[in-house]
């Protein structure tokens, strides 16, 4: 399948900065959904494949191009998979990322790390048109823990309280590049590059 330009269906500044740089390697022009004044829908789905479905659709409809979704969230251990699905919007429909994090921070409060284990799941929907009725679906996650405070100043969202246990470090504290190469988002976006090869 030949893809010359693509639509990235978010508003969120920080995962179109990473899809952007992720998909450099494939020479596409990708554009935002913004340029075409895509509003964002309503996230009906209750699971993260049905919600990168439905930003990929209206993003094709309203672009006539490809369009990829990417529906993500960080699911803790301890609350039951919380705030999952809901994470952008943990702590009010209009949350901000510091908003979302103290609510976190709240509901693991008094809990020792070794049970606040959690892991970030990104699902990547490529729909080739709005009417495409085989889309490639790709998925990542990435396991790690939720510190008490914020460290680092990179990234996004829930990255400042996300420690890698590996790395000794935050998503916040590593480069673009090395987050790419280990989160969530970067894995998915690897499966589908390799879905888009086989055409
Ligand atoms: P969505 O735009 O509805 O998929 O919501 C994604 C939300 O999940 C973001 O607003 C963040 O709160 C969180 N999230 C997803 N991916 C990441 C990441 O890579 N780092 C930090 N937070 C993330």
């Amino acid at each position: 399948m030949p893809l010359e330009q693509l639509v990235l269906a978010s508003g969120n500044a920080g995962k179109l900065k990473e899809l952007a740089h992720l998909l450099e390697p494939l020479h596409m022009a990708v554009r935002s959904q913004a340029d075409f004044e895509v509003n964002p829908p309503e996230e009906t789905g209750l699971t993260f494949v049905e919600n990168a479905l439905i930003k990929a659709r209206e993003a094709a409809k309203v672009s006539g191009l490809p369009a990829l979704g990417d529906d993500s969230g960080l699911v803790v251990d301890a609350l039951d998979g919380a705030p999952g699905i809901y994470s952008a919007r943990f702590a009010g429909p209009d949350a901000s990322d510091a908003d979302n994090n103290e609510k976190l921070l709240e509901r693991l409060a008094g809990l020792p790390l070794e049970r606040r284990n959690a892991h970030f799941h990104c699902c990547l929907v490529m729909l080739r048109s709005a009417e495409d009725p085989a889309p490639l679906i790709a998925t990542g996650t990435w396991h790690g823990q939720i510190l008490e405070a914020p460290r680092g100043q990179g990234g996004f969202g829930y990255d400042p309280l996300f420690l890698d246990p590996k790395l000794g470090a935050t998503a916040a504290e590593l480069t673009m590049a090395e987050k790419a190469r280990i989160s969530h988002r970067g894995q998915a976006l690897m499966g589908l590059i390799e879905r888009i090869k086989e055409g």
